[in-house]
C-alpha cells in the first residue's frame, strides 16, 4: 500500500481482478459530448498506445516528465467499485490514457457496474475494435479519434477497421477534438470513409477562454456540416484542474 492509502502498482497478487488506475474521481459531470451535464463517477485508467501532442492527461502515460510509481496504481475491482458506490451515481464513464489498452481486464469493472443498475461509458480513441463481451456490457462508446494535428503518425491514430467495429455496435458517438476549422474536411474525410453516423466536434482547450474562442470559431461550420458541437463543461468551471 502507498502512503497515500493507494494499492502499489506491483503488489498484485491477492487483490482478485485487477486495473491499472491512474485515479477514480467524483462525483461531477460528464464535461463532453451526448452526455454532458450528467453526475458521473469517473475511472480514469492508466497508460495509452498514443502521444498526442495537446493530451490533457499526459500523467496516465507521459513517462519523460511524470512518475508512473507516483501516478498509477494496480487497484482491484473490488476496490473501484466500492469508491463509485460511495459517490451515489446512475453513470460511470471509464476513461484515461486509453482504456482499451487494458480491455480484457475491463469485463469484471462492467460487470460490477451493470449489476448495479448504473450506466457506463467508455472513452476511447478508437485504434481498438471492441471485443464482443466487452460491447454487450457498455451503454455508449465515446469515440475520439486523432487527427494529424494530434502529432501521432497516421498509422498509429488512424485504425478505419476498429472505427467501423466501434460504428456498428450502434452504441457509438465519434467526437473530435478540433483546434481549428480547417481540421474539419479531415473529419469529413474520416466520417465519410468509416460511415460514421453520430458525428460531434469538440473545441480542443484546457482553459475556459480557449473553449469558448475555439467554439465560436468552430460553431457555423459545424452546423453547416450537420454534425453536433459539445463544449467541455469541466474546463469551464473548473479549467485544468485533477479530478473534477
Ligand atoms: S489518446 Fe487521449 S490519453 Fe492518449 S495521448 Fe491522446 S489525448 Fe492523451
Amino acid at each position: 500500500m502507498k502512503r497515500d492509502g493507494r494499492p502499489s502498482l506491483h503488489r498484485v497478487t491477492d487483490l482478485g481482478p485487477t486495473l491499472v488506475v491512474s485515479e477514480v474521481f467524483g462525483p461531477t459531470w460528464q464535461g463532453e459530448g451526448a452526455s454532458l451535464g450528467r453526475r458521473a463517477g469517473f475511472v480514469r485508467l492508466g497508460r495509452c498506445n498514443l502521444a498526442c501532442t495537446w493530451c490533457d492527461t499526459p500523467y496516465t502515460w507521459r513517462w519523460a516528465d511524470h512518475d508512473p510509481a507516483v501516478e498509477l496504481s494496480t487497484q482491484s475491482v473490488a476496490d473501484v467499485i466500492q469508491q463509485l458506490e460511495a459517490m451515489a451515481v446512475g453513470l460511470v464513464v471509464v476513461t484515461g490514457g486509453e482504456p482499451m489498452v487494458q480491455q480484457r481486464s475491463l469485463v469484471p469493472l462492467l460487470e460490477g457496474i451493470g449489476s448495479r443498475g448504473w450506466q457506463v461509458e467508455i472513452e476511447t480513441a478508437g485504434t481498438f475494435a471492441p471485443l464482443d463481451e466487452v460491447t454487450r456490457l457498455v451503454d455508449r462508446w465515446n469515440v475520439s479519434p486523432k487527427l494529424a494535428g494530434s502529432g501521432n503518425a497516421l498509422e498509429a491514430r488512424y485504425r478505419p477497421d476498429a472505427l467501423r467495429a466501434l460504428e456498428a455496435t450502434g452504441a457509438a458517438a465519434f467526437k473530435f477534438v478540433v483546434t481549428d476549422p480547417g481540421e474539419l474536411d479531415e473529419v469529413d474525410r474520416i466520417v465519410r470513409e468509416c460511415g460514421l453516423i453520430d458525428v460531434w466536434v469538440m473545441p480542443e482547450g484546457t482553459d475556459a477562454a480557449t473553449v469558448v474562442r475555439r467554439g465560436r470559431e468552430l460553431a457555423d461550420a459545424v452546423l453547416g456540416r450537420g454534425w453536433n458541437l459539445t463544449t467541455r463543461l469541466h474546463v469551464l468551471l473548473w479549467g485544468d484542474e485533477r479530478g473534477r
